[in-house]
């Protein structure tokens, strides 16, 4: 069905449309065979809490942004590519539902969508451009992922000592190997995690000796290739990057409005490529 759709009208006016959303804030998305399969609110899980942000699904990326004002005006864009991209469905839990993990190299994330069917057919468009790209490209998914965060309000002491209670000077820092809360001298190593960025990034005590003891079995285990020989670096007491701590998309910005609307996926099953988004403005530039 995507094929049908590569060089549509409708398909070149949506991505003009999702493009001109981010305005000068996002990057020109408009490419050869690329196509958008879908678009709808998630909730994404931010380090202070969830936060309702729009995704766009096409063949190769998953883009999304922070609404500033819903279906007129985002910002912030963060592009992934697919290839990269591996899915978990999520068990629901409390308030937590209908979710799963976006697990990439450099970042993972969980967000939830607001019921069980749309879940589904989220995650199936997903698997399924991801499915395509992969068969295409002949590539392998990537083995590694990023740690998810654990939110900053599910830990009140630190996760690896369990004592240090956290208040405005005894700052919550994430391990960035397996993203638990845990304090400054906790978290006083760095250790380079290539998949993620290439300085030495803070992780926690257990997982800079995990670390450790992995470095120095034979290569044959070794998870990088090539000339990723891991790094310790000990940089106890120099200011490091504890400034960066911050997850880059969680400042508060104004609630978005927040009825929700159901997302929407082209071209599925249908006939003519657009008889799933009968907008008004469809119709007329017919
Ligand atoms: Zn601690
Ligand atoms: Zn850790």
């Amino acid at each position: 069905m995507v094929d049908r759709l590569v060089n549509s009208e409708a398909n070149a006016r949506r991505i003009a449309m999702v493009e001109s959303c981010f305005g000068s804030s996002g990057q020109q998305l408009a490419e050869q065979g690329r196509v958008l399969v879908g678009e709808g609110v998630l909730t994404k899980m931010c380090r202070k809490k969830p936060k309702a942000r729009q995704f766009f699904l096409f063949n190769d990326i998953l883009v999304y942004g922070n609404i500033v004002i819903n279906k007129k005006k985002y910002n912030k864009q963060h592009v992934i590519p697919l290839e990269e991209v591996k899915l978990e469905s999520l068990k629901d839990e409390g308030q937590y539902r209908n979710g799963w993990l976006i697990r990439t190299a450099s970042k993972s994330f969980a967000v939830y969508a607001a019921t069980a069917t749309e879940k589904e057919e989220w995650m199936a468009h997903i698997e399924k451009c991801i499915e395509d790209l992969l068969r295409k490209s002949g590539k392998q998914p990537p083995s590694e992922h990023a740690a998810v965060w654990v939110p900053d309000n599910e830990a009140a002491i630190c996760m690896h000592c369990k004592k240090t209670q956290f208040t405005v000077l005894n700052r919550r820092h994430h391990c960035r190997k397996c993203g638990s809360v845990v304090c400054g001298p906790c978290s006083s190593k760095r250790f380079l995690l290539p998949g993620q960025s290439d300085k030495p990034l803070r992780v926690c005590l257990q997982c800079y000796d995990m670390l450790n003891r992995e470095r120095a079995r034979p290569p044959q285990t070794a998870q990088t290739p090539g000339q990723g020989a891991a790094k310790v670096l000990d940089t106890t007491g120099s200011g490091g990057e504890s400034s960066q701590d911050d997850d880059s998309d969680d400042e508060d910005e104004r609630a978005a409005d927040q009825s929700h609307d159901e997302p929407k996926f082209y071209g599925d099953g249908e006939k003519t490529e657009d008889t799933n988004n009968h907008s008004s403005k469809d119709q007329a530039s017919k």
